[in-house]
């Protein structure tokens, strides 16, 4: 691939904007964009996606496989409660239920990014009009297969006829060929009125803190992180002014786990050190670490 071919898939901007960083591996190149100050990575796998979730063994998303048949078993169990602390575990779905929790129990949900459908599952499980989409025809059809006919591929989400009061996009925005474009669709997707969008997004400020070359999910699932002020400005400009965000730092607990993890994955002994001053800084001295996927953001359309 030519170097010059590359554009930022965030805001298009060409390669005189761009600054290459070292690279992630020989065949994955990170940039940073002087204009929306994003930080992503160039990779030329199209399909990535589909792959992922084809390869239930060895890919990242096995676990959503997994999770799911669990979640299931505890619906047809009657165990709700222990479900629901599946979700309350991940801050990103925490996120999610305590929202969905504070709106009226009759609204239509949308889950954009479904994977295998255990979010979903649960919410009708909970009485909601939930429906999950997403590339994956293989996520789909095992998404269908454990909690019924109620997911769509999303390039046929438009030909639905449906409207949806919210829609929630957990851990998808960072892994989008053009999220720009991507956040058009939805926003512009069935009814506005009483529309909401919350989402989580991959934070470039995490990188900016730590050193790291990328979070622990790697290309070519996630492949953009997004400056901490990019939604906001995207919203904006959409003249959609009713736009919250808020940034998540680590606790302590859970970025030493992350520690661990990167090291025994494939972190160097200088990142190593980097890393582990940044603990002691952030017990000791209370330095504030960003959640590599901390930024929660919730737009109400209406
Ligand atoms: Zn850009």
């Amino acid at each position: 691939m030519k170097g010059n071919s590359v554009c930022c898939p965030v805001c298009n901007s060409g390669y005189d904007c761009l600054s290459p960083l070292p690279v992630i591996s020989p065949c994955i190149k990170r940039f940073t964009c002087c204009n929306c100050k994003s930080i992503f990575a160039n990779h030329g796998y199209v399909e990535a996606h589909q792959d992922l979730h084809s390869s239930r063994a060895t890919s990242p998303y096995s676990s959503h496989y997994s999770v799911a048949r669990k979640v299931l078993r505890l619906i047809d169990a009657g165990n709700l409660d222990e479900a629901e602390n599946i979700f309350l575990r991940s801050f990103k779905y925490k996120f999610a239920l305590e929202y969905i929790k504070s709106l009226p129990s009759n609204i239509t949900i949308l889950e954009v990014g479904s994977s295998s459908g255990q979010f979903v599952g649960f919410l009708r499980a909970l009485g909601y009009e939930a429906y999950g989409s997403d590339i994956s025809q293989d996520a789909i059809t095992n998404a269908g297969d454990m909690f019924g006919e109620y997911f769509f591929l999303q390039s046929e989400l438009s030909r639905q006829k449906k409207s949806f009061d919210l829609v929630v996009l957990m851990g998808t925005i960072g892994c989008v060929d053009s999220p720009s474009v991507f956040m058009k669709s939805l926003i512009d997707l069935g009814c506005q009125k009483r529309k909401t969008i919350i989402f989580n997004a991959p934070s470039a400020h995490y990188i900016d803190v730590t050193g790291l070359k990328w979070p622990d999910t790697l290309p070519p699932d996630l492949n953009i992180l997004f400056h901490e002020d990019f939604w906001a400005l995207y919203f904006a400009e959409s003249k959609i002014p009713n736009f919250f965000s808020q940034e998540v730092f680590s606790l302590s607990n859970s970025f030493l786990a992350r520690l661990v993890f990167s090291y025994c994955r494939r972190m160097n002994f200088v990142q190593a050190l980097n890393f582990l001053k940044i603990f002691f800084d952030s017990v000791f001295f209370g330095k504030k670490v960003p959640h590599p996927y901390g930024l929660l953001c919730i737009a109400k359309l209406n």
